[in-house]
């Protein structure tokens, strides 16, 4: 179950942009999106984790700011698209997590193993708000905007029709 509670427009660097405020009963997960996606195909989809180092602190140690900005060029360009922000800092650990697996990080640990260094689970994320979103939004399929192939079966296996990714160049 997903409601839509609220929806809006956004004035951004990249153009108008639509927002849809959802909720499941748990948390607000909110869309950001541009053109008709009912019944469309081969929307351009980036499911975005929020991030504080990276989005309200400047970091140059993760591309979040980028691929987000990115995102949103891609979709101004392409005339439609979508983006789901989730609340999954952290691969969904939060920040306390990610804040205690810098050390690791920084040891040339990758990312998921130093969640686990540090005592957490590699990746602690549900998508399946993201899934019940596009869902209700009706839309026929996506190609999802990321470098990381995996994501396909994750949102595929909710139900959603992903036909392939566009790569996001950093
Ligand atoms: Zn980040």
């Amino acid at each position: 179950m997903i409601v839509n509670l609220a929806e809006g427009d956004l004035k951004t660097k990249f153009g108008l942009f639509k927002e849809a405020l959802y909720y499941d009963g748990q948390k607000e997960t909110i869309a950001l999106y541009k053109g008709d996606l009912k019944g469309a195909e081969n929307v351009l989809c980036r499911v975005h984790s929020s991030c504080i180092f990276g989005h309200y602190f400047n970091s140059v140690e993760c591309d979040c700011q980028k691929e987000m900005d990115i995102s949103q060029e891609m979709i101004a360009q392409a005339g439609k698209g979508i983006i789901i922000l989730m609340e999954q800092e952290g691969k969904g650990n939060g920040h306390f997590a990610l804040l205690n697996s810098v050390q690791y990080k920084r040891q040339g640990i990758e990312q998921a193993q130093a969640y686990e260094a540090a005592g957490f689970k590699q990746d602690n994320r549900d998508f399946s708000a993201a899934a019940k979103i596009l869902k209700d939004m009706e839309v026929a399929s996506i190609k999802m905007l990321t470098n990381n192939s995996k994501k396909i079966e994750t949102l595929s296996s909710l139900g959603i029709k992903v036909n392939g990714t566009k790569e996001i160049a950093l």
